[in-house]
C-alpha cells in the first residue's frame, strides 16, 4: 500500500516569477494548438490568451508598421499584437507578447527584435517580449521547469491529433458544420483538461488520453459518408502560413469544397526537427559528451514516448496516415536537399513531399508567404521531385494578403491531381471506416 496517497495538484509559479500577475498573448498561428499552449500556461498559474483571430484590421495595422519587405507572417503577428496594445485600458506593464525566434538562414530570427523596436517606437516599451529559441527545441521557457515543457509538448501533440481528425472527417461529413462543431468541442475539452491537469505526469497523461478518446467519440458521431473517390492532397509549406487560415485564405477548406481531402504536416514535426538540429549543433560545437547533450537526448526520448502514448489511441483511425519520423523525412529529402547542407522548412517540405507521394497522395500543395525563401527554394526543386514520382502535381500557393482567383486555381490543380491519380504507382491504404462505409452502402443496396 502506498505510504503517500496520490492527490491531483496543478502547478503554480511563485509570486516572484517574471510572468506572475501578467497576461501572455500568443499569436493565433493555429487554431487549437495555440489555445492548448495558453491552457498550459494557465495551468502554471500564468494568465495566457491567444490573440483574436486575424481580420482586415490586422492587415491594416500590420501594414502601417511594416515596410512591405517583411514576411507576411510578420505583418499578421505584428498587426494582431498591436490590436491588443491599442485596446482601451491596455496595461503595458502587465502584458507579455510571445514571439518565438530562431537563428538560421531565413528572416524568422528578425521577428522578435522587430516587434520590440515597433513597441518601443509606439510607446509600448514596457511590454515584455517573450521569445523562446528554436535552437533548444523551444525548451528554453525561462524560469519554467521541465514540467511545463513536457505538458506543452503533450498539448501540441494532442492538438495536432485533433486537427488530423478534423481534416479526415470534414470532407466526408453529410451534415455541414458537424465536424467543425466536434473539433471546437474537442479543443475546448482539451484546453480544460490541460488547464486542470495534475502535476503528476502519469495522472496528467491519463487525463489527456481520456480527452482525446472523448474527441474520437465526437468525430465518430459525425454523420459521414466515406468514399475513396476524393483525391488526397498533402499540405506542406511554411508553418505559419499553412496553419493560419486567415493567411492562407482557408485554402484547405476550399480544396475540400472542390472535392479533395487534405493531409497537413503537424506542428510536432517542426519541434522534432529543432530537436535534431540541437543535437547536431552540440556535436559540431564539440559537446557530444556534455550535460546539454544528455538533457537534450533525454527530452527527445521523453517526447517520443509521450507522442507514442497519445498517437497509439488512433492506430486504426490513422491507418494510411502514419506520421514519419524526422529522421525518415530528412533521409527522403537527401537526394533533393541534403541535410545538414540545407536546413529548415525547405528540407522538411522536400522529405515530406517524397513521403506523401510514396503514401499514395494524389498531389502536393505548398503554402508559403510571398517571397518566403523556403518556398522559393522548394519551388525550384519540386519539378525534379515531381518527375521522379510519375508526375505528381506539386503546386506552390503564395500568400501576401492580396486577393486572387484562388478557387479557379484550385479547380485547375485538382484536375491535374485527378488525372495523376488514374495512373500513379503508389497506392493509398485506407482506414477501416472507408470499407465499413462501402459495406454499409452494399447492405443498403442488398436490402433494396
Ligand atoms: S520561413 Fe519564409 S515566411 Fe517564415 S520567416 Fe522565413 S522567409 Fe519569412
Amino acid at each position: 500500500m502506498p505510504v503517500l496517497k496520490h492527490r491531483c495538484v496543478t502547478r503554480k509559479v511563485g509570486a516572484d516569477h517574471p510572468l506572475a500577475g501578467k497576461t501572455v498573448y500568443i499569436p493565433d498561428m493555429a487554431e487549437g494548438s495555440v489555445e492548448a499552449l495558453c491552457a498550459v500556461l494557465r495551468w502554471m498559474g500564468i494568465g495566457a490568451l491567444p490573440t483574436p483571430h486575424p481580420d482586415e484590421h490586422t492587415l491594416e495595422l500590420g501594414g502601417k508598421y511594416t515596410s512591405g519587405d517583411e514576411c507576411f507572417p510578420a505583418k499578421i503577428t505584428i498587426g494582431d499584437l498591436l490590436k491588443i496594445a491599442q485596446r482601451p485600458g491596455f496595461d503595458a506593464k502587465h502584458t507579455v507578447f510571445f514571439m518565438a525566434t530562431a537563428d538560421g538562414p531565413c528572416r524568422f530570427g528578425q521577428y522578435a527584435p522587430f516587434l520590440r523596436k515597433i513597441l518601443r517606437e509606439q510607446g509600448y516599451g514596457d511590454v515584455q517580449v517573450f521569445s523562446p529559441h528554436g535552437e533548444h527545441g523551444y525548451s528554453d521557457f525561462q524560469d519554467f521547469d521541465h514540467a511545463f515543457v513536457r505538458t506543452a509538448w503533450r498539448g501540441v501533440v494532442a492538438a495536432d491529433i485533433l486537427r488530423k481528425l478534423l481534416l479526415q472527417t470534414r470532407p466526408y461529413e453529410t451534415q455541414p458544420g458537424a465536424s467543425d462543431r466536434a473539433y471546437r468541442e474537442s479543443v475546448d475539452d482539451l484546453c480544460q483538461t490541460l488547464e486542470q491537469s495534475c502535476s503528476d505526469t502519469a495522472c496528467q497523461m491519463r487525463s489527456v488520453r481520456a480527452s482525446l478518446l472523448r474527441a474520437r467519440d465526437r468525430f465518430y458521431a459525425v454523420p459521414a459518408r466515406y468514399d475513396c473517390s476524393r483525391p488526397l492532397i498533402g499540405i506542406v509549406g511554411e508553418i505559419f502560413c499553412r496553419l493560419n487560415t486567415f493567411s492562407n485564405r482557408d485554402l484547405v477548406r476550399r480544396l475540400e469544397a472542390q472535392g479533395a481531402e487534405c493531409w497537413m504536416s503537424d506542428i510536432a514535426e517542426w519541434i522534432g526537427y529543432t530537436n535534431v538540429e540541437e543535437l547536431r549543433n552540440l556535436r559540431l560545437a564539440g559537446r557530444a559528451y556534455s550535460w546539454d547533450m544528455l538533457k537534450s537526448k533525454l527530452r527527445s526520448r521523453i517526447q517520443h514516448a509521450d507522442e507514442h502514448s497519445l498517437r497509439s489511441l488512433f492506430v486504426k483511425d490513422f491507418t494510411g496516415y502514419e506520421e514519419p519520423s524526422v529522421e525518415e523525412v530528412l533521409k527522403l529529402a537527401h537526394p533533393y536537399l541534403p541535410f545538414p547542407g540545407a536546413e529548415g522548412e525547405m528540407v522538411m517540405n522536400m522529405g515530406r513531399s517524397v513521403y506523401l507521394a510514396r503514401r499514395g497522395a494524389d498531389g502536393i500543395v505548398d503554402m508559403s508567404p510571398f517571397t518566403c525563401m523556403n518556398g522559393v527554394v522548394s519551388e525550384a526543386i519540386y519539378p525534379k521531385l515531381s518527375r521522379d514520382y510519375g508526375g505528381i502535381p506539386i503546386r506552390n500557393f503564395y500568400f501576401d494578403g492580396q486577393q486572387s482567383d484562388l478557387d479557379r486555381d484550385i479547380a485547375i490543380y485538382l484536375e491535374l491531381a485527378r488525372s495523376y491519380r488514374e495512373g500513379k504507382s503508389y497506392k493509398r491504404s485506407y482506414p477501416a471506416r472507408f470499407s465499413r462505409q462501402e459495406e454499409r452502402v452494399a447492405s443498403v443496396v442488398r436490402r433494396k
